[in-house]
């Protein structure tokens, strides 16, 4: 089935767009897209970020661009920077402070996601990556059918009920006629300072099996890592590169080579 795609504005050209999603929240969601966002744009691409997460926004905390505020002009509305120039465009940037949490219908939810797509003065992107809601409800999925998706990502973790998350991605996605780009398991093991060894905290992973099932790839397993937690804290994330950018690079590459 075809859907009416929203366009963005005259001056905004985005040639990828990628949406993050999960089953529920707090598996990793927000600082996987901001690592995938950090790597792409090491390697010289212009990367956007779109948190359309309203109930559990936690981008702007993680690039430490919290309370910055989005500049209105009569051109739409001027995402905010980051260190490195990654684009960010979020509900924050447009509350006050003193706001209490977004607890907004859904229909408006999905109005406000849109609009940061059509209104929002992104430039010239080669990705936008776009931070769902969790779960496949509602609001991603009148997302997925109304923006220009080119490609999804799912993200688990290894006490996730994967296989059913994963089945509702794949029907989502084929009903949306995109393609699911793989699953990035987050916190999938913990690797031992000492002596290398991978340590199953969560108990074992499934997520290999899953995905042979489903036929789709298994695109990295992301390590607990505090350091990791430790810089979204602070809003340091661009420096996690640094840190572990073998696991990086390979996971960007791998979403570069499939959206070819
Ligand atoms: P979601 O967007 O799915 O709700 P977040 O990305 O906000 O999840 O992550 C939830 C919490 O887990 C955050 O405090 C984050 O710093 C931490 N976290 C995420 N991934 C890892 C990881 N691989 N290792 C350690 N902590 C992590
Ligand atoms: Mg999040």
């Amino acid at each position: 089935m075809a859907f009416e795609k929203e366009k963005t504005n005259e001056f905004t050209n985005i040639k990828k767009v990628i949406a993050i999603m999960s089953g529920k929240g707090g598996v990793g969601k927000s600082s996987v897209t901001s690592l995938l966002g950090v790597s792409l744009r090491k390697k010289g691409y212009d990367v956007g970020i779109l948190d359309a997460d309203m109930g559990g926004s936690s981008i702007p905390k993680i690039f430490g661009i919290n309370s910055e505020k989005a500049n209105i002009s009569s051109r739409g509305i001027d995402p905010v920077s980051t260190s490195t120039g990654i684009k960010v465009m979020s509900l924050s940037f447009l509350l006050d402070k003193s706001d209490s949490p977004v607890i907004w219908r859904g229909p408006l939810i999905s109005r406000t996601i849109k609009q940061f797509y059509t209104d929002v003065v992104w430039g010239d992107l080669d990705y936008l990556l776009i931070d769902l809601p969790p779960g496949t409800g509602d609001v991603p999925l009148t997302i997925m059918q109304s923006l220009p998706v080119n490609g999804i990502i799912v993200v688990s973790s290894p006490q996730d009920l994967v296989k059913i998350i994963v089945k509702k991605s794949v029907d989502m996605a084929k009903k949306m006629n995109v393609p699911i780009l793989g699953i990035v398991e987050n916190m999938s093991y913990y690797l031992c300072p000492d002596c290398r060894k991978k340590i199953n905290i969560f108990g074992k992973s499934n997520a290999k099996k899953v995905a042979k099932e489903m036929d789709i790839e298994l695109i990295t397993q992301i390590p607990i890592d505090p350091k990791l937690a430790q810089l979204c804290d602070e809003g340091k994330i661009e420096i996690y590169d640094k840190i572990n950018h073998l696991l990086t690079d390979s996971f960007s590459n791998k979403i570069t080579l499939k959206l070819r």
